[in-house]
């Protein structure tokens, strides 16, 4: 979903995460990182991980490489199954996609299509970073 976020991130991104590595840095320092007090906004419960539907498959360009199932952060791919990913395990994530050196990796293009409408109205606009401590 390329529409997205296009050119992200950019300079604005590198000035302001900079801030926050200022910022950590002097809590850091002064010994007030209240990480066991971290809250963070959002929807709970939250929804569990798998069954979002965009889950890549590999086409015959694949050379069964592996390096797919390798970087796989939910450890979705089989590497004695590397064509298909297990939908359950799936966070739709996409790093197999970009990591795939072969660009046989693919989602489904209706599915895509169906799921950019559905984010439009929420990822039109620039998103801001924010820093939670
Ligand atoms: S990274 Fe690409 S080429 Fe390699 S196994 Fe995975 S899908 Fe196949
Ligand atoms: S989209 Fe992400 S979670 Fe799903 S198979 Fe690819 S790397 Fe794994």
């Amino acid at each position: 979903m390329h529409q997205y976020a296009t050119g992200r991130p950019d300079a604005k991104d590198t000035e302001e995460l900079q801030g926050f590595a200022k910022t950590i840095f002097e809590k850091f320092a002064a010994d007030q990182l209240p990480v066991s007090r971290l809250q963070v906004p959002g929807s709970r419960p939250y929804k569990k991980a798998g069954g979002a539907g965009l889950v890549p498959k590999a086409d015959k360009k694949c050379v069964s490489c592996g390096l797919c199932a390798k970087n796989c952060p939910a450890q979705a791919i089989d590497p004695g199954s590397l064509k298909t990913a297990v939908s359950k395990k799936c966070i739709s994530c996409m790093r197999c996609v970009v990591k795939c050196p072969e660009s046989a990796r693919k989602v489904n293009g209706t599915m895509v299509s169906v799921a950019a409408l559905a984010i439009k109205k929420a990822c039109s606009e620039r998103k801001g970073n924010e820093l939670f401590l």
